[in-house]
């Protein structure tokens, strides 16, 4: 089941969310979560697209707004000491500062979600999902993957969302990021994602995303019928 490292792999690891002991709750909060470009946003997309009852949580960051981007739409774009104040006010489920700008998940969205009986997803990175998992352990986790690194450096370059600099940084977090999982998948490791997903092709990935979270929904609903 492992791999080399910096190795192409071309399979998912899979490890079935367990319902027991996640309480009753059939509504639940699912991480994705995955290095800038491996395609979390693109999945996410066709994911509300196929599966119903998913909500997206918008989350607040101090980053600045990209072309085409509206404040509440993609973020709550705040400035730093906004940020603060909110972090002050304990109003983020999980925040974490990625590459130089703060970003953080609304706590008060996410439970309104919650209640109306939708799941919702967060898409995060990886210190805010060890936070989510802290602070929900009912939550679903999902890791995203690039098929290799080479590809998921052409993937973000090729975005063109960002400058070449803000690329490099976000490969050496991106390669941080998946060593960091790596050794969290490997035996003896806290494997505190339940799946790790290679986005190969959109299709075939968005898919088995769509399988798993109606699996763990139908896991859920018999638990909660217990
Ligand atoms: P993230 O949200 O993780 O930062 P994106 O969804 O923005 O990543 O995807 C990064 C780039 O890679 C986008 O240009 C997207 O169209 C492209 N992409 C996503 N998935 C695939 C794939 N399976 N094969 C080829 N290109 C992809
Ligand atoms: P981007 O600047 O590309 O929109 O996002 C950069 C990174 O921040 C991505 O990995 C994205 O998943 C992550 N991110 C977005 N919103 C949040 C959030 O609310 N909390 C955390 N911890 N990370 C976030």
């Amino acid at each position: 089941m492992g791999s080399r490292p910096g190795s192409a792999r071309s399979y998912s690891i899979c490890f079935p969310a367990d319902p027991a002991g996640r309480g009753t709750a059939i509504a639940r909060v699912i991480v994705i979560s995955g290095p800038s470009g491996s395609g979390k946003g693109t999945l996410i997309e066709r994911l509300i697209a196929s599966v119903p009852g998913l909500a997206l949580s918008v989350s607040a960051t101090t980053r600045p707004r990209r072309g085409g981007e509206e404040d509440g739409r993609e973020y709550f774009f705040l400035s730093e000491n906004e940020f603060r104040d909110w972090i002050a006010q304990d109003r983020f489920l999980e925040w974490a500062e990625y590459n130089g700008h703060l970003y953080g998940t609304p706590r008060a969205a996410v439970d309104r979600q919650l209640a109306a009986g939708l799941d919702v997803l967060l898409e995060i990175e990886l210190e805010g999902a060890w936070q989510v998992h802290e602070r929900r352990p009912e939550a679903l986790m999902i890791f995203i993957e690039p098929p290799s690194f080479e590809e998921l450096e052409r993937r973000l370059r090729g975005r063109g969302t960002d400058s070449g600099e803000a690329c490099d940084e976000r490969l050496a977090k991106g390669r941080e990021e998946m060593a960091a999982v790596e050794a969290e998948m490997a035996p003896g490791g806290r494997r505190r994602f339940h799946y790790v997903i290679v986005n190969d092709s959109v299709k075939r990935a968005a898919d088995e995303l769509a399988c798993i979270i109606l699996q763990a929904r139908e896991e859920y609903e018999q638990a909660d019928d217990r």
